[in-house]
């Protein structure tokens, strides 16, 4: 059995050794062959130095350096891209999730499963805030989603090379990628895991990142929110004619003028609807904008390999 692990990098210098030490010693019980591939995402400490050494130490070490940052789920494609493997498990790189975990996963796609996928049933160390925002995020992602995408459920994950084929083959830029597999279809099974605290170091999604992938993931799978334009804009119809009702009572009973109260708070709301309206056909056509420019994801400025993988070849 030939394995590939896949691992994204930002500024986690500190890590890598451990990481690498942690990764070789869970992997030897369980495969032949195997190469543990490090994606540098444009870090700006000493990441890529790390990874160096980290191929000195253990050979089976691949480095994949981006020529700039390009995001947690861009390192990551670009790390399966890179991989050649029979069966690739991907992780973060802060050991959150135990890569100990592999016998059980290499156990359950023995009997016939193509993506066994970790299941955080408990999260240490983190803060109130993230734990309370990622729960929300799950539930409220499964309810817009088209799919049912596997709640609590991270990228930490062992595929086999069809599935990853099939994944690989979608081709959008805006990339949820533990959606993408849940979109991808196969068998597919999860495993329980405690979620460990970061091992060194500080999370690298701060909040501004987290809705940006929050809003990815739920326009990505789902056109519900477009629906969701419609409906507020037949609530606020009916609120119109509610309101039509209540100005011409007053008309006709006070004799007054409409009150300027009604006409601000009509105008205030309106506008806030047209307002919602908009940034949700908004945030549909800016992603048919950067979808239509089809872009390269990312460009390899350096590979750290015995052969040249594809992904390096496409870029050179
Ligand atoms: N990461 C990355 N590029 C980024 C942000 C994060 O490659 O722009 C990597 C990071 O190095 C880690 C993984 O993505 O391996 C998950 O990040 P982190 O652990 O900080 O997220 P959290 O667990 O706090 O959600
Ligand atoms: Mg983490």
């Amino acid at each position: 059995m030939y394995l590939s692990i896949v691992v994204p990098c930002m500024n986690e210098e500190d890590v890598i050794p451990t990481l690498v030490a942690r990764l070789s010693a869970a992997i030897t019980p369980w495969c032949d062959s195997s190469e543990i591939i490090l994606v540098d995402d444009g870090s700006t400490d000493g990441t890529w130095e790390a990874i160096q050494d980290a191929r000195l130490l253990c050979p089976d070490v691949v480095g994949v350096r981006l020529s700039a940052n390009r995001g947690h789920q861009i390192a990551l494609t670009a790390g399966l891209e890179a991989a050649t493997g029979e069966r690739i498990m991907m992780l973060d790189a802060d050991l959150q999730d135990p890569p100990e975990l592999l016998g059980d996963m290499m156990s359950m796609m023995d009997q016939g499963y193509d993506v066994v996928y970790g299941r955080r049933i408990e999260r240490q160390g983190e803060s109130l805030f993230k734990r309370a925002t990622a729960y929300a995020f799950y539930r409220l992602l499964n309810a817009m989603s088209d799919v049912p995408i596997p709640r609590d459920t991270g990228d930490f994950r062992l595929v086999n090379r069809t599935t990853l084929d099939a994944v690989l083959a979608m081709p959008e830029r805006a990339r949820f990628i533990r959606g993408m597999f849940a979109w991808a279809g196969f068998r597919q099974i999860g495993i329980e895991y405690t979620r460990a605290p970061r091992e060194v170091g500080e999370t690298k999604y701060p909040f501004r990142a987290m809705l940006r992938f929050a809003v990815d993931a739920m326009t990505s799978f789902s056109t519900k929110p477009l629906k969701l334009a419609t409906r507020l804009s037949f609530a606020s119809l009916g609120i119109t004619a509610l309101m039509a009702v209540y100005v011409a009572y007053s008309l006709i009973l006070y004799q007054t003028a409409p009150g300027w109260a009604s006409v601000v708070l009509a105008i205030s709301f309106f506008s806030g609807v047209q307002l919602l309206t908009l940034g949700i056909m908004g945030e549909y056509i800016g992603r048919l904008y950067v979808e239509a420019k089809n872009r390269p994801l990312y460009f390899v400025s350096e590979e750290l390999r015995d052969t040249p993988s594809a992904a390096l070849r496409k870029s050179a």
